[in-house]
């Protein structure tokens, strides 16, 4: 053996976020105070009634496998509102797999369509975890930088620089992780002409469409055309929405050809995502009410802490943060600082004991990201220690 490890281990990075929260709470275990903005869930519970179908089911014994790809009536309740709701005409079951999670939607649908030397065009800021799954796939990720300037969006000029016969996918999240960014169906329309002209994919993640705020619309870029739903995967779940990322839940809604593969290969990969737990999210499309009621409830507080991080942070010196209009994270501008954003994350734990994400690590430089699934008295306490941070470093 000249080595244990596989090239693909040796080279695959650990989630910078996952790392950011665990420092946070190590020096939160060790009684410190800390104020830790690197969260990447909602402080919710689950609403108590998919919880309840859930327990329901469990005591019903519905503790064995199922179809690979998820429970009928889920795959069907996804497929009427892909079809109804978010304007995929057309949807069928088939086209739907519920995974173990959002994150494995991405990664199985990656895992779908990309092979060696294959190039993926992924704009930053970017969710950490696509260029791994990318490498992991033997494909080629391909960075295009975006800033606050252009509101973090991608344009069709920057997509033509850099596409070639090798693009094989183009990853689009929209509401965004980490900016909060989202796109307009305007600007969509043009990004989908350009996929659809050069014939490439798009994994879109929509594990954020239904935190959004001012009164946007969350738009799929498979809704505008049959030529888009052909090349339009879609990846979402219910880890935000409902507050649920411990029940680890995920849905694809892809073309016929896409679905099967990812089918197979999810039977071959974890067989079925866990099956009571398929019984709560279906309680959440049964209940349409109730799950907008809950929602409804979550997004008013979000909203109302996503104003008070804005104004905070635009108050002080040195700080310029965009108005992000979905998910719950802001992705403030520390530039006129002349610290890397490491740097400027590791003094900022080290002196006020408080936890932000480097924009580095979503491959941009010069900013921050906080999450504001936080408690009011976090952020208030946070705005005062960073403010101090800044006139002290500034
Ligand atoms: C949270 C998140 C996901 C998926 O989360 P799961 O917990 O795996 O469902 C996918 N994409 C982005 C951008 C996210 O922030």
């Amino acid at each position: 053996m000249n080595q244990r490890l596989s090239d693909w281990a040796k080279n695959i990075s650990p989630s910078p976020t996952l790392a950011v929260d665990a420092a946070a709470k190590k020096l939160k275990a060790e009684g410190k105070d800390v104020c830790g903005f690197g969260a990447g869930e909602p402080d919710f519970d689950t609403p108590e009634f998919i919880k309840a179908a859930c327990a329901k089911a469990l005591a019903e014994g519905k503790t064995k496998y199922i179809p690979s790809s998820g429970l009928l009536e889920l795959r069907e309740r996804l497929a009427d509102y892909y079809s109804a709701s978010k304007n995929v005409k057309g949807t069928k079951f088939s086209n739907i797999i519920v995974s173990p999670g959002g994150k494995f939607s991405c990664y199985i649908a990656i895992k779908a369509v990309i092979g060696q030397g294959d190039e993926v065009i992924i704009p930053a800021p970017y969710w950490v975890s696509y260029p791994e799954m990318v490498k992991l796939s033997g494909g080629v990720p391909v960075f295009v930088q975006t800033s606050d300037a252009s509101d973090f969006k991608v344009s069709v000029e920057q997509l033509e620089n850099v596409v070639t016969e090798k693009t094989k996918m183009l990853v689009l999240t929209s509401p965004s992780n980490p900016t909060g960014a989202v796109y307009t169906r305007d600007e969509l329309r043009k990004i989908v002409d350009f996929a659809v002209r050069r014939d490439i994919f798009i994994l879109s993640d929509e594990i954020y469409e239904k935190l959004l705020y001012d009164g946007v619309e969350a738009v799929s870029p498979a809704s505008f055309s049959d030529e888009a739903r052909e090349r339009v995967i879609i990846a979402s779940g219910f880890s935000k929405s409902f507050a649920m990322t411990g029940w680890r839940l995920g849905t694809l809604c892809a073309p016929d050809d896409v679905a099967s593969a990812v089918g197979k290969l999810q039977s071959q990969m974890c067989s079925n995502a866990t099956t009571f737990a398929q019984y709560g999210a279906l309680e959440a499309l049964r209940e349409p009410e109730k799950a907008r009621e809950s929602l409804e409830a979550m997004l008013a507080v979000f909203d109302k802490r996503r104003i008070t991080l804005l104004d905070g942070l635009n108050s002080i010196k040195g700080i310029s943060c965009n108005r992000a209009k979905g998910a719950f994270y802001l992705f403030p501008n520390i530039s006129s600082f002349g610290l890397s954003s490491t740097d400027f994350c590791s003094k900022l734990l080290e002196r006020e004991l408080m936890a932000v994400v480097p924009g580095i690590a979503f491959g941009a430089e010069g900013y921050v990201r906080f999450s504001y699934a936080v408690s009011d008295s976090v952020i208030e306490k946070g705005l005062e220690r960073i403010a101090r941070f800044c006139s002290s470093i500034g």
